[in-house]
Formats: C-alpha cells, structure tokens, sequence
C-alpha cells in the first residue's frame, strides 16, 4: 500500500500543483482564497463543492488564528478530507450466497479491468466468484472478460450473441446452483443511442431480481476520473436511470481533474469502494479520505 500511495500522490501531482502553489506566498488574503478557487475549478471540483469547501475553510483558518499560508494548505487538507469522508465506504460481500454485482460503465472507462482487479481481491480471499459476459456486443468485451477469468481461476458464463439480459439470468442461476460467493455481472457500455443502454441496463437489472428476488445488491458505476467534470455527469445519469450503490473511479495516475471526486462528494455521495492509479492488479485500493487530500495537496 505504502507504494501505491506513491503512485496516487505522483498521479494526482498534476492536480495538486496548481493548488499547492497558492500557498508559496507570505500572506492569508483576498488574493490567495482567489487564486485557490480558480486552482479548484482548474482541477475539476466544480464551483458547488469549491465554493463548499472555501466557506470552511475560511471558518477553520479564523478558528485556528492561522497567519501562514502553511497553515493554510494544513486547513485546506482537513476541509478537503471533512468534505471527501462520506465517500468512504467497503464493499461488503458474504451476506447473500451469492452476492450479485452489476457493473456498468461506458466503453473505455475501466470496466472488465477493474472487474479482473475486483475478482483477484475476492478470490484471494477464498470467495467463489462466478463472471457474466452481458456485454454481448462485442466480442472484445468477451474475450478481456475470460482472461481475467483465465487469470484468476474463476468461471465465467459467455455466450457469443444474443440477449444480455438471458446471459446474465443464466449467471445468477448458476451461481445459485454452484454455490458461488459472489456473481459479477460486466455489462455494454455502448449502444446506438444512451437511452437504448439505460433500457437495456435496467432490462438486466430487473432480470438479475427474477434470478434471485433480493438482487442485485451492488450496482457499481466505473468512470475514468480523469474526465473530470464529465465523470460527475455520468454518476448523476447512471444513478437516476439505475440507482447505483458505490462507484470505482479509475484512471487518477496523471490527471489535472482529481477534483472531481470533491465534486461527486457534494452533488451525488455514493460511497467510492475503489479507485485505480494504474493498469496492473495492486493499483486497485480502498478509497481513503485523508489519504486522498493529502496526495491531492502534496
Ligand atoms: P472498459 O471498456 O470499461 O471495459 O475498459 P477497460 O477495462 O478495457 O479499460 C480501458 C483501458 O483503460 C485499458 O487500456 C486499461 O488498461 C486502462 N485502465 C483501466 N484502469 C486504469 C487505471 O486506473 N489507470 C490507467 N492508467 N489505465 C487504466
């Protein structure tokens, strides 16, 4: 972990150094909360959250007595980490045999890599995974999805067309049968139009309940964080179309727009059980807060 945190505060390095530099000055005045509300819209916080977290931090440096500019940054930190903690939140599996997770996403976000990382962290914790192929259109989406099942041993059920919700109502039962611990569900992220894909997710959702009444017990969005803004606009959608239960937001290595997250904690506070600094299996962690604002700030 100690490594990954390398990772996480060199990948949010592009967001953070607009922001640290406000702080370089001498003096706590009009002039740096200006520079640091256009440094936090810079990086994608979104003018509700900036403006949110200027307020308290402006409450917090009259409460400390701050003088420096230092104990200024040290404040934004703890603002920015009140603000972020809702966001903290574990994916709980072992109360359901099996738990169904359906993961959603548009193409390119993530997905089938951050459902392998997901499969590798359960099966090292000897829970028996089952993988549903439902993005039936392409067939790259297919083949990712059983090297990933390949790679970690698991059993996936894929089929080479046809409807994705059957393909998914097949999973569950089998998993059922199977006595598996938990069935992921990786689902299209595009179709021709973005109404046909929330049809077609809510299609698969209320087939996954036929399966199993209580199901699905997580409908997790994947969105690259490094389309800022963009990701928050996503999360809105997804939510109100399917009602979503956490989000993994990948991509954080290297991006300007880290922000984002202050923005999805005051406008849609689903609980982020995952983010992704990277490509390889271990660069997928548990979200933390004050990890988070310290990268961001460093
Ligand atoms: P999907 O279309 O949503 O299933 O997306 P994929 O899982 O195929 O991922 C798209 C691309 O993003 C692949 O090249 C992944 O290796 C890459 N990727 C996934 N997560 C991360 C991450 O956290 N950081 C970086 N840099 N790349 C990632």
């Amino acid at each position: 972990r100690a490594n990954w945190l390398k990772k996480l505060t060199q990948g949010l390095s592009r967001t953070g150094s607009s922001i640290a530099q406000v702080f370089t000055g001498t003096r706590i005045d009009d002039e740096l909360y200006e520079e640091l509300e256009a440094a936090l819209l810079m990086a994608d916080t979104g003018v509700k959250a900036t403006e949110a977290l200027l307020l308290d931090l402006k409450r917090r440096v009259k409460d400390a007595k701050a003088t420096e500019p230092s104990q200024v940054k040290a404040l934004l930190a703890e603002a920015v980490t009140a603000l972020l903690k809702p966001l903290e939140g574990a994916l709980v599996v072992g109360e359901h045999q099996p738990t169904v997770i359906m993961v959603v996403g548009v193409n390119g976000a993530g997905k089938t890599t951050s459902i392998g990382k997901l499969t590798r962290h359960l099966a090292d914790a000897d829970q028996k995974v089952l993988l549903a192929a439902a993005d039936t259109f392409r067939a790259a989406a297919r083949e990712q999805l059983a090297v990933w099942a390949d790679r970690t041993q698991v059993e996936i059920i894929s089929q080479e067309s046809g409807d994705p919700s059957a393909v998914t109502f097949d999973a569950v039962s089998a998993g059922r049968a199977r006595g598996c611990d938990v069935v992921i569900a990786d689902t299209a992220g595009r179709l021709p139009t973005q109404l046909h894909l929330m049809e077609e997710l809510r299609k698969i959702k209320r087939v996954i309940g036929k399966a199993q009444p209580d199901a699905p017990h997580e409908v997790l969005l994947v969105v690259d964080g490094n389309t800022g803004q963009n990701a928050l606009t996503q999360v809105k959608a997804f939510d109100d179309a399917l009602g979503l239960t956490g989000l993994i937001v990948t991509k954080l290595d290297g991006t300007a727009k880290g922000g984002v997250l202050a923005a999805i904690a005051r406008e849609r506070p689903l609980p982020v059980y995952f983010i992704g600094v990277g490509e390889k299996l271990e660069d997928l962690q548990m979200f933390r807060a004050s990890e988070f604002a310290q990268a961001l700030l460093s």
